[in-house]
């Protein structure tokens, strides 16, 4: 089983997204095992924008996502990292395919809803960042049986 980190981002949370694209994973059958709804900050941006710190945009990317509120979660689910970059869709959301959340949500290179952890070290990186241990509700939905066969791990 893989975690995943996702953060709905500030256009998500003004647009009235949030239910939307959390239904989504939920419809999937992934489960979500952390929330939290807060504002980022600068210093935050920052760490969780490492990568991109340094880029001639990451000005624009900064003042967007420290916006408005935004909602952080971590994902859990078989191979999960990689299901959600590809419900995500291209990060441009004029080139995403439509189906994706990006491809049917966002027209904007910048303003794509969600973030999507891109491998398992930014995952646990990602998580890290946002949520403490005791902020991650462990625990195996009782559905589980019907879907997936037990042999499906
Ligand atoms: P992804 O989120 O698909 O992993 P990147 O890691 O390349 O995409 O970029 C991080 C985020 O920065 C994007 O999701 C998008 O919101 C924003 N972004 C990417 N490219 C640009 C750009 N050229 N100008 C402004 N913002 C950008
Ligand atoms: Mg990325």
């Amino acid at each position: 089983m893989e975690r995943t980190f996702i953060l709905l981002k500030p256009d998500c949370v003004q647009r009235r997204l949030m239910g939307q694209v959390i239904a989504r994973f939920e419809q999937k059958g992934l489960n979500v095992i952390a929330l939290k709804m807060l504002t980022i900050t600068p210093d935050l941006a920052k760490q969780h924008y490492a990568e991109h710190v340094q880029k001639g945009w990451y000005p624009t990317l900064e003042t967007f996502i420290t916006g408005g509120p935004v909602v952080a979660a971590v994902i859990e689910g078989l191979e999960v990292i990689r299901v959600v970059r590809e419900m995500l869709g291209a990060t441009n959301g004029l080139n995403a395919a439509p189906g994706t959340i990006r491809g049917d949500y966002s027209s904007s290179r910048q303003m794509n809803l969600v973030h999507g952890s891109d491998g398992p070290e930014a995952a646990a990186r990602e998580i890290a960042i946002y949520f403490t241990p005791a902020e991650i509700c462990d625990y195996t939905p009782t559905i589980t049986p019907w879907m997936r066969a037990s042999d499906e791990t």
